[in-house]
């Protein structure tokens, strides 16, 4: 991955407001990097993000996907880009405290997250700790593994 991430922003209904706290802490630093977001959370991302882009006069143009809602197919979307590696970067703020009618797409997410090797937060303090990584604003190189004793195995 190189200077600016694609980094991909979701969040549970329950969840919503502590993420949108925490972009508009770190807006400064997100709007420098290509951001991708299931339907109701980019809503919510880009109104807060251009809010603090028009407020501080910056000349910025924020880069930002909206996919489909989560429940609706976004998180299966995110998941087919992660595999295709198009995401650097994943916080997802799931609600571990209700039940989504989406929950098998939660755990595909993950999982593929997992699978692919892409940075991934599932709380704020983990969140913070990607976001003041020296790493952020450099190149990286992630380990990916090889599947291809798996793709070619004798059946
Ligand atoms: P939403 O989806 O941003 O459209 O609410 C989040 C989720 O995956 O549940």
């Amino acid at each position: 991955m190189g200077n600016v991430k694609c980094i991909a922003l979701v969040a549970h209904d329950n969840c919503k407001k502590n993420l949108i706290e925490w972009v508009e802490w770190n807006w400064e630093l997100l709007i420098q990097h290509k951001l991708i977001c299931t339907g109701t959370t980019g809503g919510l991302v880009e109104k807060a993000l251009t809010k603090k882009i028009k407020a501080n006069y910056c000349t910025c143009i924020l880069d930002i996907t909206k996919l489909k809602s989560g429940p609706l197919g976004g998180d299966q979307q995110l998941g087919a880009l992660i595999s295709d590696g198009e995401i650097d970067i994943l916080i997802f703020l799931w609600d571990p405290m209700e039940p989504q009618p989406h929950d098998v797409d939660v755990k595909a997410l993950l999982r593929i997250a997992t699978l692919y090797n892409v940075v991934s937060a599932c709380n704020r303090a983990t969140a913070d700790f990607i976001i003041s990584s020296p790493l952020i604003d450099t190149a990286y190189k992630a380990e990916v593994t090889d599947f291809i004793k798996y793709i070619e195995r004798r059946l």
